[in-house]
């Protein structure tokens, strides 16, 4: 007899807006101009999406100059540095940006800053691709990065009366608030989004793993280790009071031996991780036990993002 278990199925969970957009583009692309193309980092961060376009003829590369002239190239769901859309241009690239229009809108709300003269303070993880790109929209020194509410202490500005802040759209809801109390509290006259950048997806999943951690003893989140929202989705499970709270690419990395005796466990997935793993990590637990179902939807979503031009031309 298998042991009784129920899983509590996070909604919403999984893709978002963005990333549906950004595969899209490059299956779009493939069907435009063929294989090879080309994409410049991995276009959302989940291996067995860009496995599954890498099968369909996608090269994933880190760098524009590891991309032949004569094929064409995306750009990551991240965001890139202006630098690079300008060298593509300068080398007569055709390039697609598959950056998430929510990324878009900080980068030119930072744009919109520097241009009233403030400087900017970006809430974010160091070396994260949206990182990187939302400073490199500007030129250097124009934004500070601050990780945590500790950074506000020793940030050097050049006029503290002349500040903006925004931040990275994947962060902790909760972490993020401290850091922008403890900047409002060092820089009063700070300008600011209304509360934060963090985009409508990461929200959403952080609040249904807070409800859901009310029900359950163990959280699995399926998602990437190097994506930040999966990863704040392990936190936010872990600070509601859920000890066991994993992060897990596929159903193989369950660590079954750390589920022993439990009998209600939640499971979410990050903005990058597809449905078909969802459900694969749901058959592994009914190989194992007498599992029970319940869907806990916190928020629907009905947001969906165009296409560029580029392939609404096309037929
Ligand atoms: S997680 Fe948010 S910002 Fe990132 S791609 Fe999805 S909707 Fe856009």
């Amino acid at each position: 007899m298998k042991p009784a278990l129920t899983l509590y199925l996070a909604a919403p969970r999984g893709f978002c807006a963005g990333v549906d957009r950004a595969v899209k583009i490059v299956e779009m692309s493939l069907e435009k101009w063929g294989a090879p193309v080309y994409v410049r980092h991995e276009i959302v961060h989940n291996k067995f999406v860009v496995d599954t376009l890498a099968a369909k003829g996608a090269v994933f590369v880190e760098e524009l100059d590891e991309c032949p002239v004569d094929r064409p190239v995306i750009f990551s769901a991240h965001g890139v540095p202006k630098t690079v859309p300008a060298e593509a241009e300068r080398r007569n690239m055709i390039y697609v940006d598959a950056t998430c229009p929510l990324v878009s809108k900080v980068h030119l709300e930072a744009e919109r800053h520097a241009e009233e003269g403030l400087q900017i303070i970006m809430i974010g993880h160091r070396g994260h691709p949206e990182v990187i790109g939302t400073m490199g929209q500007l030129p250097e020194g124009e934004v500070l990065l601050i990780e945590t509410a500790a950074d506000v202490a020793t940030l050097e500005v050049r006029d503290p009366d002349k500040l903006a802040w925004i931040t990275q759209t994947t962060l902790s809801v909760d972490d993020t608030a401290e850091v922008v109390a403890a900047l409002q509290a060092r820089f009063p006259s700070l300008v600011g989004p209304g509360k934060d950048d963090i985009c409508y997806a990461t929200t959403n999943r952080q609040a249904a793993v807070k409800i859901l951690a009310e029900k359950i003893e163990a959280l699995l989140v399926i998602g990437a280790p190097n994506s930040s929202n999966s990863k704040r989705l392990v936190e936010v499970g872990r600070n509601a009071g859920c000890a066991v709270s994993h992060l897990v690419e596929r159903a193989s990395e369950i660590k079954w031996d750390a589920l022993e005796g439990i009998t209600r466990v939640g499971l979410t997935a990050g903005a990058s991780a597809p449905e078909v793993l969802v459900d694969e990590v749901i058959e592994a637990f009914r190989d194992r036990y007498d599992l029970t179902v319940e869907l806990v939807e916190t928020a629907k979503e009905r947001i969906e993002f165009k296409t560029p031009r580029i392939f609404r031309h096309d037929t």
